[in-house]
């Protein structure tokens, strides 16, 4: 009955053959947390926290932010969270942290690049994580935004677990970092993959702009042959690729994205049960098969076709 069926627990993502994929859920505050959980969010696969301080007019206090974390990792015990450093710069511009008047912001210093030049500001940030770690049952994961090589990997890896952090990695979001995925993955715990931002640069058309709206297309086999290469370098270290793009919410482009090799998918939580009910219909075998139909295409509409009908 009615009742009976709404009370029926949600199954975890997974193909028709049995291959886990974890479906994760992209949320910016601790507001998030319940529908996250309510539509079966196995974790969390990206914590935007630049979110929580886009009207700031200075760099929040480590005691802010420890509440803020603390209640966002409350709602996953023993759940993975994986909690994003400010990403600040571009689209999401923080008064405290960017210069307003660069002319290429999407270039400019944002991201990481911006977390190093304020480092006062990453340190607290790290020090207000490391403290949701020990006051929550929650298995954290923090990863640097618009990272670059893997020079600046080693670098966030080794600043964050100085600090106390368990896991750290980086994000996939600037083509440089997919063609050295295998020298990231030497201290990377983990990369997860931006496609929004992955898409923009490697077509080099601004995510902004209505104009070149058309190129802003994960489907691209260009775009696909980059998260290839950062599957294989995952599946060789032995670490995990998460997708937390808006890509995996596209269920025939999650189906593509596991068979190039994402070990998880994280989304709006809207998307979670038709993603969840896509890839229970392919196993991984044919994941791989539609994955290679559609890099071998020409095009990103190319890359669709190729996939449905392989
Ligand atoms: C991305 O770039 O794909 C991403 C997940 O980050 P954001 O959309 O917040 O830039
Ligand atoms: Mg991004």
């Amino acid at each position: 009955d009615r009742v009976a069926q709404a009370a029926a627990p949600i199954t975890d993502g997974a193909l028709a053959d049995g291959t886990k994929v974890p479906l994760l859920a992209n949320v910016g505050s601790a507001k998030d947390g319940p529908a996250a959980v309510e539509l079966g969010a196995e974790g969390v696969g990206l914590f935007r926290t630049e979110f929580l301080f886009l009207d700031a007019s200075e760099a929040p206090s480590v005691e802010t932010q420890t509440a803020q974390y603390t209640a966002l990792l409350e709602f996953f015990p023993g759940k993975k969270v994986v909690v994003r450093a400010l990403d600040a710069g571009a689209d999401k511009p923080l008064s405290f942290l960017n210069d307003a008047h660069e002319e290429n912001p999407a270039l400019g210093l944002r991201g990481l690049r911006a977390l190093r030049a304020s480092e006062q500001i990453l340190h607290d940030q790290l020090t207000a994580l490391k403290n949701a770690q020990d006051a929550t049952e929650a298995d954290l994961w923090v990863m640097a935004p618009m990272v670059a090589d893997a020079e600046e990997t080693a670098w966030f890896v080794e600043y964050g677990k100085k600090l106390g952090l368990n896991t750290v990695g980086v994000m996939a979001e600037v083509p440089s970092l997919a063609v050295v995925a295998d020298q990231v993955l030497e201290s990377a715990d983990f990369v997860s993959i931006g496609t929004n931002d992955l898409t923009q640069y490697t077509l080099a058309a601004d995510r902004m702009l209505g104009s070149v709206a058309s190129y802003q297309d994960p489907w691209h086999p260009a775009v696909l042959r980059l998260v290839k290469s950062l599957g294989d370098a995952g599946a060789a270290a032995g670490k995990g690729v998460g997708i937390c793009g808006e890509a995996a919410a596209d269920p025939q482009l999650a189906v593509v994205l596991v068979g190039l090799g994402a070990t998880t998918l994280s989304m709006t939580p809207a998307a979670l049960a038709d993603v969840r009910a896509e890839l229970a219909g392919v196993t991984l075998e044919q994941a791989k098969a539609k994955a290679a139909a559609a890099l071998a295409a020409h095009s990103a509409d190319g890359a669709r076709e190729a996939a449905r009908t392989a």
